[in-house]
């Protein structure tokens, strides 16, 4: 099994410029709150692939690869839906490099890989999560499951109470 890491002290990999290391590691994700509802992270410890390149001047490029799993409820139709997601992200971080080569994850050469990975894991998550692409959804009608009532289901549609009114004149 894969060492469990949320933070990982970069410096003490001692890498010379231009030298890289490819760590396979394990990483917590807190359960996400998304549409209001709350979807688990799976599984429990995600194997993450981390890519450290060293640059000039105690800088690093990073890469993260990993794939999970959030499970809770299909927002068409309630059921469960466990897309999984897959994460390729890249963070570089060159001291004195000013704010567009700095790294909100790496202070002081201490990488936030948990909080990196969450985030990463959160601007690839899909715009809807659903129990699979073509979901039916539910019934607005009856509130039923549609992707189990079958295409037959349907309403008789309520009469437009116009019609009613309209055939209550004389019309001669
Ligand atoms: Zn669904
Ligand atoms: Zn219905």
């Amino acid at each position: 099994m894969a060492p469990l890491a949320d933070s990982l002290d970069l410096g003490r990999l001692r890498l010379g410029a231009g030298e890289g290391r490819r760590l396979d590691l394990e990483v917590r994700l807190d359960p996400f709150e998304y549409g209001g509802q709350r979807y688990a992270v799976e599984p429990a410890r995600v194997p993450v692939r981390l890519d450290i390149s060293r640059t000039t001047g105690n800088g690093n490029a990073l890469r993260i690869r990993f794939e999970a799993s959030l499970d809770g409820p299909c927002m068409r139709c309630l059921g469960e839906a466990r897309p999984t997601i897959a994460v390729d992200a890249r963070e570089v971080d060159q001291p004195g490099g000013g704010e567009e080569l700095s790294s909100p994850y790496v202070v002081e050469q201490e990488l936030d890989l948990r909080a990196w990975a969450r985030d990463a894991l959160a601007l690839a998550q899909p715009a809807q999560v659903l129990c699979s692409e073509d979901c039916l959804g539910l019934c607005p009608v009856c509130g039923e499951d549609l992707n189990l009532a079958g295409p037959d289901h349907g309403h008789e549609s309520e009469p437009d109470p116009r019609w009613a009114k309209l055939k209550e004149l004389k019309l001669d």
